[in-house]
């Protein structure tokens, strides 16, 4: 999504926080109006944290890859600088914790298979 119709898109969002303000005001209609605003907020975050999560999503066009010195190629164990596939639009490794890197030829190898697999587009 583009950042302009981002924008557009959560000034609306931000709008449907004052029904919440609203029903939370009347329903404790007397009490401290500070307290009353802590806890219509407190609500609308309980929402809108996912809301907004996928409004402020970053879209991957390109692969992402990490790049490191010194590996040890998982698949023909040469010590040199490896890559890591980390995220594409439908294969994601960003919290892997048991990150495999290869070597330039590998990576291109390992590529392939994914690709023919279905398993990266
Ligand atoms: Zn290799």
């Amino acid at each position: 999504m583009q950042l302009f119709k981002k924008y557009i898109f959560y000034l609306f969002r931000w709008q449907l926080s004052t029904p919440i303000l609203a029903i939370v005001l009347w329903l404790l209609h007397g009490y401290n109006g500070i307290i009353v605003t802590i806890i219509a907020n407190f609500i609308g975050g309980l929402i809108f944290f996912w809301i907004d999560r996928i409004i402020f999503r970053v879209e991957f066009t390109n692969p992402l890859w990490e790049i490191r010195d010194n590996i040890t190629c998982v698949s023909c164990g040469k010590i040199c600088e490896g890559f890591r596939l980390v995220k594409t639009k439908n294969y994601d490794r960003i919290n892997d914790k048991q990150s495999e890197f290869r070597c330039p030829e590998c990576s291109k190898e390992k590529i392939k298979e994914l690709s023919n697999r279905g398993v990266i587009i």
